[in-house]
């Protein structure tokens, strides 16, 4: 098995021998309690093995926890205008069939097929536009001029577009042979009358919300967006509106984790900053387990002030995981806290960015009462040659380009996982398996895409 040694403790790329995966970490590292080190390191990460999961394991780590806690949501009633992104709480039928006519689907004539082969003359004895009412049926040896979204009258069952026609006076001369039900969608072959459309569960894009505005359908009961805390650590962190002295840093974190809580459908709470101090960290995060879910940012590392994870243990924290075989986001922790999910992020910010995508998405879509979606992960071909260092899976910032029918991508120079300029370059994340170190040019490799801009 690979071994990756860290700070003089060894990880194993697998499950610590004789340990299950099912045993939450808390229950197993329960058993050896490291050994206090002076400089109070041992202090910091409890753990004297880590329970490293790959990134998939992980995801369907936090799928199974927070699905399973899956209970009845807090709904409420919203306006068509405001629900986009929201989670449907309820079905929405159809109150009539749809269309709800023969409905012709181009500009031409209303013929029945039989008579209008080619070379034949119908007289046009009426025209029919959409909107029109439509009670008389179409006679033998006649043809209605009709517009695309009208009803097709009885008797006729066959538009033929005008471009295969011509016309003199009331005279209208077909080019070619009409097929039965040419040009028509039938009445209901949409949707029946009182069909269900749309289920509890599924989200609103632009498609379901003009579905539902069809039906008349404008105030949907949809699951309340779940609040979702974040809590940025560390002593060295400012807020983002003060100025930092010259070795303290903004409160970025909490910036990127908003909106990436608000476009996966959950609400930011954001609730500041604790210093690396297990008092105040545990204040915030009693304050932060009001919510739905609890993401916190730095202070889940190897270093003595990296007290998180004890934090929430002291909280009655399970964990999950508290490392994945990533490149960055290796010491990323998943747990349940008094039935709330809690993710601990490493701080780093493209750390922070790349693994609340892997983990804390699913949560917020299993929390919003909806499926988790899968990654949105695509096939490219690389542009330029690479190198990484095997043994953890690189989530790499780069650029996808749609330049062909086969889309590139080139990983783009950066300075590590504290290199926001980079990422802020990058469309997508370039993924680079634990068992790869060289990968040519024309490769086909694996995509994560931004999907915040792409
Ligand atoms: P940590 O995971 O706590 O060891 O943090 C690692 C590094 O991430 C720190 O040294 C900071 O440079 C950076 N960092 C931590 N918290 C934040 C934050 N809230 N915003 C921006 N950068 C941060
Ligand atoms: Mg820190």
């Amino acid at each position: 098995m690979r071994r990756l040694c860290r700070l003089g403790r060894c990880w194993r790329g697998g499950y610590k021998t004789g340990l299950n995966a099912e045993t939450p970490i808390s229950q197993r590292e329960e058993r050896k309690p490291r050994r206090a080190k002076k400089g109070g390191r041992a202090e910091a990460r409890r753990y004297e093995t880590s329970h490293m999961l790959s990134y998939e394991q992980a995801r369907d780590k936090v799928i199974e926890q927070v699905g399973r806690r899956k209970g009845p949501r807090a709904t409420s009633v919203v306006s068509v205008w405001d629900a986009l992104g929201l989670v449907l709480a309820q079905e929405v039928k159809t109150d009539r069939e749809y269309p709800p006519f023969d409905r012709s689907t181009r500009d031409g004539y209303a013929v029945r097929s039989k008579e209008a082969t080619p070379e034949a003359e119908l007289k046009c004895v009426r025209e029919i536009k959409a909107g029109d009412a439509v009670r008389e049926a179409l006679e033998a040896g006649t043809c209605w001029q009709i517009m695309t979204g009208a009803a097709v009258p009885a008797g006729a069952d066959a538009v033929v577009m005008i471009e295969h026609t011509s016309r003199e006076g009331e005279v209208v001369r077909f080019e070619r042979a009409a097929l039965p039900g040419q040009n028509i969608v039938p009445r209901g072959s949409e949707a029946g009358a009182a069909q269900t459309i749309l289920r509890a569960g599924m989200r609103l894009g632009y498609a379901e919300l003009a579905l539902t505005a069809q039906v008349g359908a404008v105030q949907l009961e949809c699951a309340r967006r779940p609040r979702v805390a974040i809590l940025s650590t560390g002593d060295e962190v400012v807020l983002i509106d003060e100025v930092p002295g010259p070795f303290q840093i903004r409160n970025s974190n909490s910036v990127s984790l908003a909106a990436q809580v608000h476009i996966t459908g959950g609400e930011p709470v954001v609730l500041g900053n604790a210093a690396d101090r297990v008092e105040d960290l545990g204040e915030k995060i009693e304050r932060g387990l009001k919510e739905d879910a609890l993401v916190l940012s730095g202070g889940v590392s190897m270093g003595k002030y990296d007290l998180v994870e004890n934090a929430l243990k002291a909280m009655g924290a399970e964990f999950f995981f508290d490392a994945v075989a990533i490149r960055p986001g290796k010491p990323a922790v998943f747990g349940m806290c008094q039935g709330k999910p809690v993710f601990g992020l490493p701080g780093n910010p493209v750390s922070t960015m790349v693994t609340f995508e892997l983990f804390v998405a699913p949560a917020i879509d299993l929390l919003s009462g909806a499926e988790a979606r899968a990654l949105p992960l695509l096939e490219a071909r690389l542009a330029e040659a690479m190198k990484e260092k095997p043994g953890l899976t690189h989530f790499l910032p780069a650029r996808i380009e749609w330049r062909g029918v086969v889309p590139e991508v080139k990983a783009l120079k950066w300075q590590g996982s504290g290199d926001i300029a980079a990422l802020a370059k990058a469309n997508c994340f370039l993924m680079v398996p634990a068992d790869r170190e060289k990968i040519e040019i024309g490769e086909s490799v694996s995509v994560l895409l931004r999907k915040d801009i792409v």
